[in-house]
């Protein structure tokens, strides 16, 4: 865990969240600020600044993070999102996928 990171404290649980599912190494919430019917975050529980930190130091959680994402949205179009880097609109430096469905998406993003 590292201190002072908003979703460690998350998985520590000592930070309130809406958690829909989680296996072993990974889990899922409600993002607080939600752009799509669907809208949540699929973490690691261990702490990566970014999803290719996670990819180069752990590739267990990164199976876990899209497993569990694939099974939350089994049956429905989705899109997962990685932000990495404050240049992309990353601000919480816990890698996360942002699982989003439930509305029509446009291509190429924004
Ligand atoms: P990003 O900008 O890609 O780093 O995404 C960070 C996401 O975390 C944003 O979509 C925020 O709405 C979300 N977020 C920030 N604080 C919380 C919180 N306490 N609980 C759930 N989601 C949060
Ligand atoms: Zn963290």
């Amino acid at each position: 865990m590292e201190r002072n990171c908003l979703f460690c404290k998350i998985v520590a649980g000592e930070i309130p969240a809406k958690i829909v599912a989680s296996n072993e190494l990974a889990i899922a919430f409600n993002d607080i600020s939600p752009v799509a019917p669907t809208h949540l975050l699929v973490i690691p529980k261990a702490h990566y600044e970014n999803v290719s930190e996670l990819t180069r130091e752990d590739g267990a959680s990164l199976l876990a993070l899209l497993s569990l994402a694939g099974e939350v949205a089994a049956g429905v179009d989705f899109r997962l999102v990685f932000n990495s880097g404050a240049g992309v609109g990353q601000s919480v430096f816990h890698a996360h996928g942002h699982l989003l469905a439930g509305r029509d998406f446009a291509w190429p993003p924004g």
